[in-house]
């Protein structure tokens, strides 16, 4: 954080006699030496304690208000939303792990302790959140009654209240953390202003006046800055992950899935139930990539089932980053530990949207209880770090598969031929300004864009100056550059490659 020097003249409502050119000099000065003592560390505009205050009046925030009201989540509705929705079945998940008198265990914010507790909490209240009006509300007549999800429009539609859900939380925080930094900045202000007083303390004496000077904060933390441009990325691809499922769950009917989804199904019941949504940076093929994704764990009676999904767009990403958790070989057993470490790992880094068995949480270590609540602040770390604490139970009979939801596509070779048979792709210009953009370096605008009809990818080159001249080529995948420009025979841009 900098600050500016703001003149005394500026301020309202008063008269403040000028002080003289020399003796504001000075202060500027006594205000540079505390700005340096700032730099280096031995001064400090807001102690450990003060921010970890005003962090935890930022949470009560969190908890107190981010499910009121808001727009419709439903893609170009924007009626208010007047229903609390379930994110999570009450019939469904919440049931399956209810006490005989219908509660389960969640965390929630002990506004006299200033602390995240844990609290029974009543199937009615639990997992509801402000996301439909009441005509998008309709969509999941019927959906919310079932016990059991089976046909893939109802997995549709559970991720598409999972997503909203995520939607209306990620731009709560947004707006939240906004205020929070404000918060923070005044603080970081009135510290300042004391330090850079006491600095100057013998001119104050003489110029009273100049205990009028204000200090005010120029820009946010950088940290804090970046969050910020990060969040609203992931919210856009949150947002563009509602409007797939929206269309998935229409194109479900036609048995296309619209969104990248992977159902994971463990032969017994785990005592918990959550969903939320993480991010995921990795580097593949050189290029860095950042991955949202979205889980849902449902138990039932006898099984528990795993929904990881991600925008079709992002389906390559999704499915590198499971391969490289062992959760996606190639026949459809799955590692249980595996998998239930991926669990464990989302329910410590990846959401606060769980709940416990109010047995199974009774029976764990307090030190485990502890730190699953503690992480509920967030410490930072993506719902991909590795779990701290074994949470879940193990054992030695549990059988995990990876059930697709719709018949699995034909082979390789086959998808080969029948895309020759169909024809490939269809020609069209690049969009002016992505053309600008990829070739800026290479001063060279005329580009030509082929998608893929089937597997979706883009095949960019340049024209060729000849019949079959060299072009440069690079192609899109899953809406992410692969590799770097290649310079090839204008004949070998092979779409089937
Ligand atoms: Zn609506």
């Amino acid at each position: 954080m900098s600050v500016e020097f703001v003149n005394p003249v500026g301020v309202k409502g008063k008269m403040i006699a000028p002080v003289p050119a020399k003796v504001e000099m000075e202060f500027a000065e006594a205000v540079e030496r505390v700005q340096q003592r700032v730099r280096d560390g031995t001064a400090s505009l807001a102690t450990d304690s003060e921010i970890k205050k005003l962090t935890f009046d930022s949470q009560k925030l969190v908890y107190g208000n981010w499910d009121k009201p808001g727009p419709c989540q439903y893609a170009g509705c924007g009626e208010r939303s007047i229903r609390r929705s379930h994110t999570l079945q009450r019939a469904g998940p919440l049931a399956a792990i209810a006490s005989t008198d219908n509660h389960v265990i969640a965390p929630t914010l002990n506004y006299a302790r200033a602390k995240i507790e844990y609290a029974r909490r009543g199937l009615d209240q639990a997992s509801t959140f402000a996301g439909f009006c009441p005509e998008h509300e309709r969509l999941f007549e019927g959906f919310e009654n079932r016990g059991t999800l089976q046909h893939p429009r109802e997995y549709v539609l559970q991720l598409y209240r999972t997503v909203s859900r995520e939607a209306v939380r990620t731009a709560f925080d947004i707006a939240h953390h906004e205020k929070q930094a404000e918060t923070v900045s005044a603080q970081k202000t009135k510290t300042l202003t004391r330090l850079c007083l006491a600095e100057a303390a013998k001119l104050v004496s003489r110029y009273p006046v100049l205990r009028e000077y204000q200090l005010t904060p120029a820009g946010m933390s950088e940290e804090l800055a970046e969050w910020m441009t990060v969040a609203a990325t992931d919210l856009g691809q949150i947002r563009a992950m509602i409007g797939d499922l929206q269309l998935a769950i229409d194109a479900i009917d036609q048995g296309a899935l619209g969104a990248h989804i992977h159902r994971y199904v463990l032969n017994g019941r785990l005592p918990i139930t959550l969903s939320g949504q993480s991010a995921v940076n990795f580097q593949l093929d050189d290029e860095p990539h950042r991955l949202v994704l979205f889980v849902t764990v449902i138990p039932e009676a006898t099984r528990t089932q795993i929904l990881i999904a991600s925008r079709s767009a992002h389906a390559a990403l999704l499915d590198h980053h499971l391969s490289s958790l062992g959760l996606l070989g190639p026949g459809n057993g799955v590692n249980a530990d595996a998998l239930l470490g991926f669990v464990e790992a989302f329910l410590f880094h990846g959401t606060d949207h769980w709940f416990f068995e109010e047995a199974y949480w009774k029976s764990l270590p307090p030190a485990s209880r502890d730190a699953l609540l503690a992480a509920v602040v967030g410490d930072g770390k993506l719902g991909i770090d590795a779990a701290p604490l074994q949470i879940l139970p193990r054992s030695p009979r549990f059988v995990a598969t990876r059930d697709p939801l719709l018949p699995a596509r034909p082979a390789r070779k086959q998808r080969h031929a029948a895309r020759r048979a169909r024809g490939w792709s269809e020609h069209e210009p690049l969009d002016l300004q992505q053309s600008y953009r990829i070739l800026a370096a290479r001063k060279d605008l005329t580009l030509v864009a082929s998608r893929d009809n089937y597997s979706d990818d883009i095949h960019v080159h340049s024209k060729p100056r000849r019949k079959d001249g060299w072009v440069f080529a690079r192609s899109i995948r899953a809406g992410q550059w692969r590799g770097g420009w290649r310079r090839v025979r204008a004949s070998r841009v092979d779409p089937f490659g």
